[in-house]
């Protein structure tokens, strides 16, 4: 037996409960895993809300690190005690879990576990936004909405040092400051100021090249106003409320805009992108050109708390339980 989250049916905080759960071993093609640090994501609210549909119970918790400690048959390149990480199947709220072996990439020895349980969704997230989505370049402007949160604290740090001019929305003075230290040239408290008058005035109406946007309902269509004739509009979420239905023909009076949905699912379907992008994530961390900040460490009891926090837009960088 093992203690793991359980959610037996849609809703608030307080769905999150801990129980105790069989483990059996695992089966051919995955490993088990001890956890020693698990991510927390905006994700794992869409799933206990119901948002994102799954099927009852299940335990939430989509990204993880820590050892191997039992391999399925068939599983090749992983012994026991190997230092791994996995971001993408519902089950990281426990101490130990089976998983995919395909899933799991190995930790470089110098990175902690949480580093591991917060480099990869959020890590590989940033990646591909800004070397796939949007190849970002010296000299382009980009808006990242809510640049104190998990994705946009790297976006933020990340961009800087690709050369980009990173213009950050932000929920507090508290939050602008942690952006403006992780790279962005100029904060906006969207709460309270029109972002996009502010946007005109740093890029003195040159707007944006691309516009990334994970907050969703709250900054939509604004969000288009913000950007340069041909900018690309990237909405990769929507921690205030999904955005409704809109006429493509506003993407032509915006100026001939692109816009695109993406998620990381689709860039780490193939094993080889997920080496890749893990890779490059990797290298960021170890030149230092960008830093994971855990703000926020819970113990797997207190998921709750962590969830009832990130949605109430108290946290920044990312947040861990720690088993
Ligand atoms: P964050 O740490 O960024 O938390 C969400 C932030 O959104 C809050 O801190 C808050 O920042 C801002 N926000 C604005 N309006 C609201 C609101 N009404 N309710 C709650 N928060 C609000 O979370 P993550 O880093 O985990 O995720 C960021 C976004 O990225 C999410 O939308 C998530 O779904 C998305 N995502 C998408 C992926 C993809 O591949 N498509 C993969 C990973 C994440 P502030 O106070 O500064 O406004």
């Amino acid at each position: 037996m093992v203690k793991a989250v359980r959610v037996h049916g849609p809703g608030g905080p307080e769905v999150l409960q801990i129980e105790d759960v069989e483990l059996p071993p695992p089966g051919a093609g995955q490993a088990q895993i001890v956890h020693r640090a698990i991510g927390v994501n905006y994700i794992d609210i869409y799933h206990r809300t119901g948002a994102y549909p799954v099927d009852y119970p299940f335990t939430p918790g989509y990204e993880g690190a820590g050892e191997v400690i039992a391999l399925g048959e068939g599983v090749r390149g992983l012994a026991l005690g190997d230092r791994v990480a996995y971001v993408g199947s519902l089950g990281g709220y426990a101490e130990a879990r089976n998983i995919a072996a395909a899933s799991l990439v190995k930790l470089p020895r110098s990175f902690s576990f949480e580093t591991g349980a917060v480099m990869m969704l959020k890590g590989l997230t940033a990646q591909y936004l800004l070397r796939r989505t949007f190849h970002v370049k010296k000299g382009d402007r980009i808006l990242v909405h809510a640049g104190a949160g998990g994705v946009g604290h790297i976006l933020c740090q990340w961009g800087r040092a690709l050369g980009a001019r990173v213009i950050a929305t932000v929920g507090s003075e508290e939050k602008a400051l942690i952006a403006r230290k992780a790279g962005a040239k100029h904060t906006i408290l969207y709460r309270y100021e029109n972002f996009v008058e502010r946007v005109r005035e740093i890029t003195k109406g040159r707007l944006c090249d691309v516009v990334y946007d994970g907050v969703g309902k709250a900054t939509f269509p604004a969000s288009l106003d913000c950007l340069r004739p041909f900018g690309l509009f990237v909405s990769f979420g929507s921690a205030s409320g999904p955005i409704d239905a809109f006429d493509i023909s506003l993407l032509t009076q915006k100026g001939s805009l692109f816009a695109t949905r993406p998620s990381l699912f689709a860039h780490i379907a193939r094993r080889r992108d997920l080496e890749e992008m893990t890779h490059d994530v990797a290298r960021v961390i170890k030149e230092g050109e960008v830093k994971l900040e855990v703000s926020g460490r819970y113990r797997l009891e207190e998921a709750a708390q962590a969830h009832a926090a990130l949605e109430t837009r108290q946290t920044t960088g990312a947040l861990v339980l720690t088993p």
